[in-house]
């Protein structure tokens, strides 16, 4: 008899974007001239910059020609692109990696789900409630916790971002294995200071634990000061691996691109408590699992680092961030407490009550589609996430529908 993973049973309903979709969908289906405008999900509206897309029409084109053909490419991702990423990405803020250390992949979103693979199944695992929700199902999925009760599943550390910690995580009180951070934060919008990295830096390091730091929104902090890499705390390349991906900072969600930082120096240790290198386990585990991403994908994520490209990137991510301060400063009009919005697109909004009951309303009311925050987390219950991700003359026009209600 073929018998089903017994801990997929253990997940909770169905993910949350595919219950909100349903929800929008019945909503339109009632209502067929709504124009509904989609401030929920993450997903990039703008199309991808000129120098990606002039890039990926040649490396089509060098497809099409038997000098120039590629098969098979490098399950780690091609050399021109790790080179790029080590110097242009982390070079300059002196977060030095080695291009040995980047691996190209298909998304961020599988990347930090099947990272947890590389470790034993016993091992305490940390998540910051509220958090982007692949971190805790893969945890599950994978048969680390136990049943779901009270909001909780038992056998996770969750790290409290609440107001009276700034929305950011606080080192717990009790030793932990893998931790998951998220900065600039899904969904709070909130970015670690140099500070915090550092505790939890020197937290992993007393711990022998290992940090998944994701920075899949790094391209939009605007502030100097703050780190843009976990790699630029000092003993950070020992403890952490960190993962980015293209499709916010260059419009790559439907184009998929990202990659993933593991040094050679991060170790993990096996029961004799022998150390084991981190980047060669991911490596085995890539070359199995993972043939690579298409050549021309590859290209044209190689020319974001191109002077042009780099122009464009920064256009794209002001134009979204000019979005957020738009969200920012009518919801906070509208007497609501906000926080990020900032240096991420995304806006984090105490409503004040049941988070379902004030997406209900704004969908029924006003044909704004928003993210619940209770589906980040028991501490998102009550707030509400708002993406910046859409035309400036939607947010606008979804502004001054929310004004009026
Ligand atoms: N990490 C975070 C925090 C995200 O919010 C997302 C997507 O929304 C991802 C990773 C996934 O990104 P990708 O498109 O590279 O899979």
């Amino acid at each position: 008899m073929i018998r089903v993973n017994r801990h997929f049973k253990k997940l909770q309903s169905s993910y949350l974007f595919y219950t909100i979709a349903k929800r929008v969908a019945a909503y339109q289906d009632a209502n067929p001239a709504a124009k509904i405008i989609r401030l929920g999900i993450g997903d990039v509206t703008q199309p991808l910059p000129p120098a990606c897309i002039d890039a990926f029409h040649n490396a089509i084109d060098e497809q099409g020609s038997p000098e120039t053909f590629r098969g098979y490419g490098p399950s780690e991702g091609y050399a021109f692109l790790r080179e790029v990423i080590a110097e242009k990405d982390f070079g300059y803020r002196e977060a030095n990696i080695d291009p040995d250390e980047v691996f190209i992949s298909d998304g961020s979103k599988c990347d930090c789900g099947n990272f947890q693979e590389l470790f034993a199944t016993d091992i305490a695992v940390a998540i910051p409630d509220p958090v982007y929700p692949v971190y805790l199902d893969t945890n599950v999925m994978a048969g680390r916790t136990g049943i779901f009760k009270d909001g909780h599943y038992q056998g996770i550390v969750y790290l409290p971002c609440t107001a009276d910690n700034r929305f950011l995580p606080s080192v717990p009180d009790q030793p932990v294995d893998l931790i998951y951070l998220c900065s600039p934060n899904n969904p709070t919008g909130t970015v670690m200071d140099k500070e915090s990295l550092e505790q939890w830096v020197s937290f992993a390091r007393n711990n022998q634990a290992l940090i998944l730091f994701d920075a899949a929104y790094v391209d939009f902090i605007r502030e100097d000061s703050l780190p843009h890499s976990i790699f630029e705390i000092e003993g950070a390349h020992e403890v952490a691996v960190e993962f980015r991906s293209f499709s916010k900072m260059a419009g790559f969600t439907g184009t998929r691109c990202a990659y993933t930082v593991v040094p050679k120096a991060c170790m993990a240790f096996d029961e004799n408590g022998d150390p084991i290198s981190v980047r060669d386990l991911w490596m085995r585990r890539q070359t199995t699992k993972f043939n690579g991403v298409s050549y021309p994908v590859q290209r044209s994520a190689e020319a974001a680092f191109s002077e042009d490209g780099r122009r464009q990137v920064r256009e794209l991510t002001d134009y979204y961030l000019e979005n957020a301060k738009i969200i920012r400063r009518a919801m906070t009009e509208c007497g609501f407490k906000v926080v990020g919005g900032e240096h991420s697109p995304y806006i984090w909004i105490n409503t004040g009550q049941d988070d379902w009951a004030f997406f209900d309303r704004l969908l029924q009311q006003a044909s704004v589609v928003t993210t619940p925050g209770s589906g980040f987390g028991n501490n998102g219950s009550g707030f509400i996430r708002v993406s910046a991700f859409n035309s400036r003359e939607n947010v606008i026009d979804a502004m001054a529908r929310i004004a009026q209600l």
